[in-house]
């Protein structure tokens, strides 16, 4: 019989795939899905690569949008792009735990920024945002509560 599958944001793996270049590798999360093939997902390394800038969630026009955090460009279509193929290629997932606050992982924990880059509210990021969309029947989870 085949393994259940779960999509792990991959820097809660280990992986050096932050923008600064670190991890949040949680090794109980690993050890929590040992049962599982467990599906690294990380959409800001694969568009952007790491070390890469930082991006952050921003209101515009009711609207949110990923913008990096020095050189204000917009992002959200590359980083969409990017989730929507990942997703793709995993239809059947069985779990999914994010990393939290995260401009794509987060699960309703992201500071939500205005133009001027002050938070207004937490929300989610943008893969969050699309998983919710697309895997209906599973409960988003992250390393806060898994
Ligand atoms: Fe990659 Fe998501 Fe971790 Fe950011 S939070 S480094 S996008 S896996």
């Amino acid at each position: 019989m085949s393994k259940k599958k779960v999509i792990i944001s991959a820097c809660l793996l280990g992986h050096l795939c932050r923008y600064d270049g670190r991890t949040k590798g949680i090794d109980a999360i690993v050890k929590k899905f040992k049962d599982y093939e467990i599906i690294p997902f990380c959409p800001e390394a694969q568009v952007f690569g790491t070390p890469r800038e930082k991006i952050s969630v921003v209101k515009l026009d009711a609207k949110h949008r990923i913008i990096t955090d020095n050189t204000n460009k917009d992002v959200t279509q590359l980083l969409k792009d990017e989730i929507n193929s990942f997703i793709k290629l995993y239809p059947d997932a069985d779990a999914i735990v994010l990393k939290s606050k995260s401009p794509s992982c987060g699960y309703a924990t992201t500071p939500i920024m205005n133009k001027e880059k002050e938070v207004v509210n937490l929300g989610n990021g943008i893969a969050a945002e699309i998983f919710l969309k697309e895997y209906t029947t599973i409960k988003i989870k992250d390393e806060l509560n898994y």
